[in-house]
């Protein structure tokens, strides 16, 4: 008989991969989101459309005890989205009614395993001000001080699945998602992310042209391309290891330096205007030590490798507007 699984989030940029992943390992697939993913057609075997804030869409959804659950619905977007203050009410209701809602009901008819996707953004500003030297290690998390609402939630969360885990014996992961990007993601329309954002100011931009940068450019991150990120939510999965950890690349790069990257890869002739614009912590890079030690494994896959596939998708689409 096929594993039983439930992709809540399932239209999202994540979600559809992993969807795709589970249906080519033999997995059964019931997706459920506030809309399809866009790109392409779910292979889920069953896609509910429902908001999972409403505590009855959700028991119709959630009404047996799954293999498994992935649970990777949320309200977030790019810097543009969660850093202006703007919808920090939103961001705080919505993420956290989903995740209060499933997990009552994952107590009422238990579950194999649920993974939940929490986020680097919950680690303290005071620890990421020095872009050549941030730390994220997973202990680093407390004293707690996330510099936006979508974090503080994240933290929330986190600290519900483990409760239930203590509490009722819910078999529970927790991985720190840092920065996935890769093709049939958002790409325009204001929640997108960096890498995603660039490649279309790149592929929009003609030679000879600037390409505009959020800030000076000099923050740093880390981007993991969306494969590895799958394969490190399935060795979480597999392990017997809790979390939190981080499931992140540790190829740190300034923004100024992806963006380089990604005029590099189109082979156009543009140089960097950074204007003012929201940048979050000025360093972030995944700490890896963790995910070595429990899994045995850590994402390796080079930046440039991602981008330039990120790139083509990208520019397609573009092409196609
Ligand atoms: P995404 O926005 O593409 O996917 C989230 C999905 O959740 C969307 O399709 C959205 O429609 C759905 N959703 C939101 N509210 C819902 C509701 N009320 N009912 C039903 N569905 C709802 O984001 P993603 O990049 O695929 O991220 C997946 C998860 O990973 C999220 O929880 C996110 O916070 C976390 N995460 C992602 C990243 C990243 O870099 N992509 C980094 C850290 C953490």
């Amino acid at each position: 008989m096929s594993i039983r699984a439930l992709v809540c989030g399932a239209g999202g940029f994540i979600g559809a991969h992993l969807v795709k992943k589970l249906k080519q390992e033999g997995y059964w697939v019931r997706g459920v989101d506030l809309k399809y993913p866009e790109y392409y057609h779910s292979v889920a075997d069953e896609f509910v459309l429902g908001d999972l804030r409403d505590p009855f869409f959700c028991s119709k959804v959630l009404n047996e005890k799954f293999d498994c659950i992935y649970q990777l619905a949320a309200d977030m977007g790019g810097a543009g989205y969660i850093f202006t203050g703007d919808n920090d009410a939103d961001l705080m209701t919505n993420s956290a009614l989903i995740n209060l809602n499933i997990l009552s009901l994952v107590k009422q008819y238990g579950v194999g395993k649920i993974f939940y996707s929490s986020s680097a953004c919950i680690y303290p500003e005071h620890n990421q001000l020095d872009p050549a030297n941030p730390n994220c290690e997973e202990s680093s998390a407390y004293p707690a001080n996330p510099d936006s609402e979508y974090g503080w939630e994240k933290l929330f969360s986190e600290r519900l699945y483990l409760s239930y885990a203590k509490n009722f014996g819910t078999n529970v992961r927790i991985a720190r998602f840092h920065n996935v990007f890769g093709p049939e993601g958002t790409w325009t329309g204001g929640k997108e992310k960096a890498p995603a954002a660039i490649c279309r100011k790149v592929a929009q931009a003609s030679s000879g042209s600037s390409v505009e940068i959020w800030g000076d450019g000099l923050q740093t991150r880390s981007f993991l391309y969306i494969d590895e990120c799958l394969e490190g939510v399935q060795r979480l999965m597999d392990n017997d290891f809790t979390g939190p950890v981080n499931i992140g690349s540790d190829e740190m790069v300034s923004i100024n330096e992806l963006a380089e990257l990604v005029i590099s890869i189109s082979g156009k002739q543009l140089s960097l205007n950074n204007i003012p614009g929201p940048m979050g912590v000025r360093g972030r890079n995944s700490d890896n030590r963790l995910i070595k030690e429990k899994l045995k494994w850590a994402p390796s896959s080079m930046l440039a490798v991602g981008m330039e596939q990120t790139y083509k998708w990208v520019e397609a689409q573009v092409q196609k507007k």
